[in-house]
């Protein structure tokens, strides 16, 4: 489904994924942790194509895109949601309009229709009762949502989340993780960057720890968690204990 083959990326004279191999089964959820600075959000973006690599291919879906070809791009870019940390709402938009803005200025799609399906996810993310509500009216947790609703309105194939709850007070972030976890339990596909260890130890077939730009190791969460190999992540585990 998701395959990265060898990827590399360098900002400037700055080396920052160092030769990434990376397959994401269908329906797998794929977690990557590491130190702040590791590569992780970097690595993410490749997958929709935000960050382009230095040299490597992505594969989603069974298309690929190069990098000085921009059609393909947004070709693999549409078979993605994204989740970002902010939000990204569109301020003057209700929830509702800010999920189905991209059905109807995107996919053509007529208004009423696009309201049905925008009006089922929101009840999906549990926000039937604010899709009237502007952003500046939610919670940071409810504004996630809608985000998560606005990403599953194009219908992906796969979705990214790029430390969606780091944003948000703590009380709010298991309504947050309680959506992501739904839509893993649903076969969705996903890749999640977070520091949510503990979300990480339930819902992640793999977790993949990034250390220097490098997937130093990747398995089950039992086997990062309880039987880690390195010593870069026995002292990354000792420090987030
Ligand atoms: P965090 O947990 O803090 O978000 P991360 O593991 O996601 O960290 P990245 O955001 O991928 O790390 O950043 C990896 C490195 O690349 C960092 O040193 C960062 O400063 C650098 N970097 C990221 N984006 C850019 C950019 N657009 N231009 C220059 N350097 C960048």
């Amino acid at each position: 489904m998701i395959e990265l083959n060898n990827i590399y990326k360098s900002f400037g004279d700055k080396d920052v994924i160092k030769g990434v191999n990376l397959t994401v089964d269908d329906g797998e959820v794929v977690v990557l942790i590491g130190r702040s600075g590791s590569g992780k959000t970097t690595l993410l973006r490749m997958i929709n194509a935000l960050e382009l690599p230095t040299s490597g291919q992505v594969i989603v879906d069974g298309t690929s895109y190069s990098n000085n070809n921009r059609r393909s791009q947004i070709a693999v870019r549409k078979k993605s949601g994204m989740v970002f940390q902010n939000y990204q709402l569109f301020p003057h938009m209700t929830a509702l309009e800010n999920v189905i803005e991209g059905l109807v200025t995107v996919k053509n799609m007529p208004k009423a229709e696009a309201e049905k399906i925008g009006l089922d996810l929101l009840h999906k993310v549990g926000l039937e009762q604010v899709s009237n509500q502007y952003p500046s009216g939610l919670s940071g947790g409810m504004q996630q949502r809608v985000g998560i609703a606005r990403a599953l309105a194009m219908n992906p194939k796969v979705m990214l989340f790029d430390e969606p709850t780091s944003a948000l007070d703590p009380e709010l972030v298991m309504d947050v993780l309680n959506v992501m976890k739904d839509l893993a339990a649903e076969g969705m596909t996903m890749v999640i960057v977070t520091h949510e260890m503990n979300f990480a130890k339930n819902v992640a077939s793999k977790i993949a720890f990034i250390h220097e730009g490098r997937i130093k190791e990747i398995g089950t969460p039992d086997q990062i968690f309880n039987h880690p190999k390195s010593d870069a992540l026995k002292r990354f585990l000792n420090i987030i204990d």
